[in-house]
């Protein structure tokens, strides 16, 4: 059986990024964003490119309102005491099976006053962001729609020709090694510079976090008040960006959380990669 080679690529009705077109419709694809609304296989897959049909486009953004709509009543159910969540997240339990940190849940009815509150507040927050990230998805769906719809197809040899091109823009800028805290080569501009300290940062925060999952982990006594000193809060509350971590915080993560000292040796990495990102040429 002779397989249909593709030879252009078009927009997904549904996610919105490029795929192969084989035949009239779209690669199946898988879709990573997630908040609530997509997940698994995107429904886009097998359908025809926005290129060539927006039905669905339009029926996505029409179904993303009605789930926002129905995340914010989520909210304000939950903000007027009406409903609460199901379970309550008291910590995370580093598994050695799997090598991930994985929740530790107890039943609402189970929980503290002051956990239950923060699982509320939690809720909230999760539906009020599923809220507005459904609603930017809407409108840029629309947005690539409305620019796309009736345009032609993306020929596949001139795709390849325009990926080499950003591929040789690519060999002419700065690579970063982070773990030596070098930089090879120039940048050739502000963005790309730009690119690779947000790079960093996004790291350096996913670090930290981690020592905000220790002290999020420390025990509560009876009325629910988390057992821990003024020092481990302000650590908590701490550093969001690599240039914050100074000296002085350092050396406080280390006093609250001994335990953390391989966080910090990556952070200390990350402090250094930031720096030499900075004074690059
Ligand atoms: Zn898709």
């Amino acid at each position: 059986m002779a397989t249909i080679k593709a030879t252009h690529r078009g927009n997904c009705q549904v996610c919105g990024r490029q795929h192969h077109v084989v035949g009239v419709t779209l690669a199946k694809h898988g879709y990573t964003v997630e908040y609530g609304y997509f997940n698994g296989t995107c429904r886009g897959s097998d359908k025809r490119p926005v290129q060539t049909d927006r039905t669905l486009t339009d029926d996505t953004v029409t179904g993303l309102g009605v789930y926002a709509a129905q995340r914010d009543a989520d909210a304000e159910k939950l903000k007027a005491g009406d409903t609460h969540p199901t379970k309550i997240k008291t910590g995370e339990k580093f598994n050695t099976t799997t090598r991930r940190y994985e929740p530790v849940l107890i039943d609402f009815a189970a929980g503290t006053p002051m956990q239950q509150h923060d699982a509320v507040q939690a809720a909230i927050a999760r539906a009020e962001s599923d809220a507005r990230h459904a609603r930017a998805h809407a409108v840029s769906l629309k947005k690539m729609a409305d620019e796309l719809h009736g345009k032609p197809l993306v020929a596949i040899d001139d795709f390849r020709k325009a990926q080499d091109e950003a591929r040789a823009a690519k060999r002419t800028t700065a690579v970063v090694d982070v773990k030596a805290a070098t930089v090879a080569g120039t940048f050739g501009s502000k963005a790309a510079r730009k690119a690779e300290l947000d790079k960093i940062t996004r790291k350096f925060e996913k670090e930290y976090d981690k020592i905000r999952e220790v002290y999020l982990a420390l025990p509560r006594d009876a009325e629910g008040h988390r057992v821990c000193t003024e020092q481990q809060t302000e650590v908590y509350y701490g550093c969001h960006y690599p240039h914050e971590f100074t000296a002085k915080r350092r050396a406080a993560v280390l006093e609250a959380f001994p335990q953390c000292a391989d966080i910090v040796k990556e952070l200390d990495t990350l402090v250094a990669a930031r720096n030499a990102v900075k004074n690059a040429p």
